[in-house]
This record gives C-alpha cells, sequence and structure tokens, in this order.
C-alpha cells in the first residue's frame, strides 16, 4: 500500500503529495487529469512571487515538481469509492483499486456554466468564472454577472470597484443574496441588477465577446447588452460525488467537510482544495491546504504506527 494515496492532481493534489514524499513515505497520485482546474486557465496573476504565468506552464511546472521526488502518478482513473478493510481502499471507476494506509481527497470543483450558445467558444475570451482571478482583466470596461446569488452580487461588489458598469442578470424573480449584500450593491452608482432575465447566448466578433443576449421571462421581450466580460456564478460544484455512498461526511453543498488539520470524519482520510468547504477556492489557498492534509497524514501515521 501507499503510505499517503492523494486522489486529484490539482494544485492541492500536487501540494498534498509534494509534502508527503518530502517526509520518504510511498505517495502516490491518481487523478482523471493532472492540473485540474489551472488547465483551463490562461492568464493567472494571483499566484504569489510569480508575477504573471498561463495555466498549462503552472501545470507543467507543478507535475515537474512531483515528478522530483518519484511520486507514482497514475491518471486517466476516476475514483468510484471509498471504503475501509483495515486498509483504505480507493475504487476506481475501471474496477481497480489502490490502497493507502492515508488518504488525501483533492478532487477539486466546477463551475456550473450557463449551457448557452457561445460560452463555450468565448471561454478565457470573455466569459470568466472568477472575479478575484479575472475582474482586473476587465479594468474601465463593461461587464455582465450571471446570477444573483451572494456570489453574484459579492463579484458584481467586488467588480464595480474595478470595470465601468456592471448589470447582474438573475433568472428567477427575486434575488437569493443576502440582504445586506443587495443594499450594497444598489447603493453602488455602476451596478444594475435586472431580474426574469434569462441569458441567452454569448455574442462576439469570433475572438472576443462583445454582448450578452437575454430573454425578458415576463414580457418575452429579447434584448442585447454590449459588453467586454460575463462572469457566470449560479454556483461551484465541488466532485465529490462519488463520495456520496462513504463514510466521509460531505456538506449540504456537497463539500467535504474538514477540520482546520484538514481531517474528514474518517480516520486517515484528510481533504483539500476546492473540494473541502474551507473558505475561497483559489489556488494558493488549495496549496496551502494541500500541504496542510498532507502534514496531518504524516502525524496520523506517525501515531498509527506505535
Ligand atoms: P482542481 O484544480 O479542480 O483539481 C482537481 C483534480 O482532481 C484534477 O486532477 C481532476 O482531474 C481530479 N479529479 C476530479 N474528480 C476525480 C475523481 N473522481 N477521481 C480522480 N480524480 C478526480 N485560481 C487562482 O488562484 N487564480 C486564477 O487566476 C484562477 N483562475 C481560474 C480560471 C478558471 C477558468 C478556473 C476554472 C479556475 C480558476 N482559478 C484560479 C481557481 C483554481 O483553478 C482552483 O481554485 C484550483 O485549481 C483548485 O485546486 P484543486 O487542486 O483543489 O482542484
Amino acid at each position: 500500500p501507499y503510505d499517503v494515496l492523494v486522489v486529484g492532481g490539482g494544485p492541492a493534489g500536487a501540494a498534498a503529495a509534494i509534502y508527503a514524499a518530502r517526509k520518504g513515505i510511498r505517495t502516490a497520485i491518481v487523478a482523471e487529469r493532472f492540473g485540474g482546474q489551472v488547465m483551463d486557465t490562461v492568464g493567472i496573476e494571483n499566484f504569489i512571487s510569480v508575477t504573471y504565468t498561463e495555466g498549462p506552464k503552472l501545470s507543467a511546472a507543478l507535475e515537474q515538481h512531483v515528478k522530483e521526488y518519484g511520486v507514482d502518478i497514475i491518471t486517466g482513473q476516476r475514483a468510484a469509492n471509498i471504503k475501509r478493510d483495515g486498509l483504505l481502499n480507493i475504487e476506481l471507476e475501471s474496477g481497480a483499486t489502490l490502497k493507502g494506509k492515508s488518504v488525501v481527497l483533492a478532487t477539486g470543483a466546477r463551475w456550473r456554466e450557463l449551457g448557452v450558445p457561445g460560452e463555450e467558444q468565448y471561454r478565457t475570451k470573455g466569459v470568466a468564472y472568477c472575479p478575484h482571478c479575472d475582474g482586473p482583466f476587465y479594468k474601465g470596461k463593461k461587464v455582465a454577472v450571471i446570477g444573483g446569488g451572494n456570489s453574484g452580487i459579492e463579484a458584481a461588489i467586488d467588480l464595480a470597484g474595478i470595470v465601468e458598469h456592471v448589470t447582474v442578470l438573475e433568472f428567477a424573480d427575486t434575488l437569493r443574496a443576502d440582504e445586506v449584500l443587495v443594499k450594497k450593491a444598489k447603493s453602488m452608482g455602476n451596478i444594475d441588477i435586472i431580474k426574469n432575465a434569462q441569458t441567452t447566448e454569448v455574442l462576439g466578433d469570433g475572438s472576443k465577446v462583445n454582448a450578452i443576449a437575454y430573454k425578458d421571462r415576463v414580457t418575452g421581450e429579447a434584448h442585447t447588452i454590449e459588453l467586454a466580460g460575463i462572469f457566470v456564478q449560479i454556483g461551484l460544484v465541488p466532485n465529490t460525488g462519488f463520495l456520496k455512498e462513504s463514510e466521509v461526511e460531505l456538506s449540504r453543498m456537497g463539500e467535504v467537510i474538514i477540520d482546520a488539520k484538514g481531517a474528514t470524519s474518517m480516520p486517515g482520510v484528510f481533504a483539500a482544495g476546492d473540494a473541502a468547504n474551507i473558505p475561497y477556492k483559489q489556488i494558493i489557498i488549495s496549496m496551502g491546504s494541500g500541504a496542510t492534509a498532507a502534514l496531518s497524514a504524516f502525524d496520523y501515521l506517525i501515531r498509527e504506527a506505535e
């Protein structure tokens, strides 16, 4: 068995594997795709000490760093469940099972998509999902935020300080965001909130976004707003479906519940990154939590072995 078996090869999993392997213990990463969400990212300007990098470049650097330590990297495999029989067993969709004395779950999350024409074509060319990451790219421009929940209204307030104007499009006839956030958004001079708005298409000039089309769900009227960016804020879905039948406790949102040391409800199982219930989903935060989870796994192993 592995001493530490890491599930997920994004920033959290890579950090966990490096921290574990540096203790001289047998470590493996099993992942569907190495790099995780970073592979879908173009410009990264908030990875501290690196002024600017790009997703595939950072991902390659992560893999290179992990390989320095002789970590077994198993890609193209999806975990299907976790069970215990003395050891921890990660059952894979392929039917195989990997065994570990401890496990770090770092399967990340994915942004819920609009599913309208143009979204796919203009992803990272005006269609964005992370205001902390991409907000500054739209300085002085017009943008829309899709979604009037807490994350949408928070995004609108955040962006309003950077961009020229923000239009919030909410599908329902009410905003689900907390009243204090809605009040703050309404007090800002450059945020418009449109309810009953069904986004129908992302429009562009072939290389970047230049407008968004929506339908007024009450009147049926079609509208177009000219803008440079669209921030989709309709939910972040943790990749934790494979844990539903397991001993690992999940939050209402499907996030793995961890304590300050990264421990889950299942002994010997730790979690990190976007899959866990840690606030703020960012590369640097995922890496920090991956390091925490690995150090806690090591701590668990030395106590278990006594
Ligand atoms: P992920 O990166 O999601 O990695 C999850 C890993 O788990 C992957 O290897 C995946 O293949 C694997 N996996 C998933 N399910 C399974 C399974 N069942 N079995 C096996 N493996 C599985 N953050 C920033 O800090 N700065 C930015 O500029 C920035 N820009 C972003 C732009 C975009 C378009 C997106 C989508 C995100 C951006 N983020 C940014 C957020 C950042 O990418 C995430 O916070 C970070 O990647 C989370 O790391 P993670 O390791 O927890 O998960």
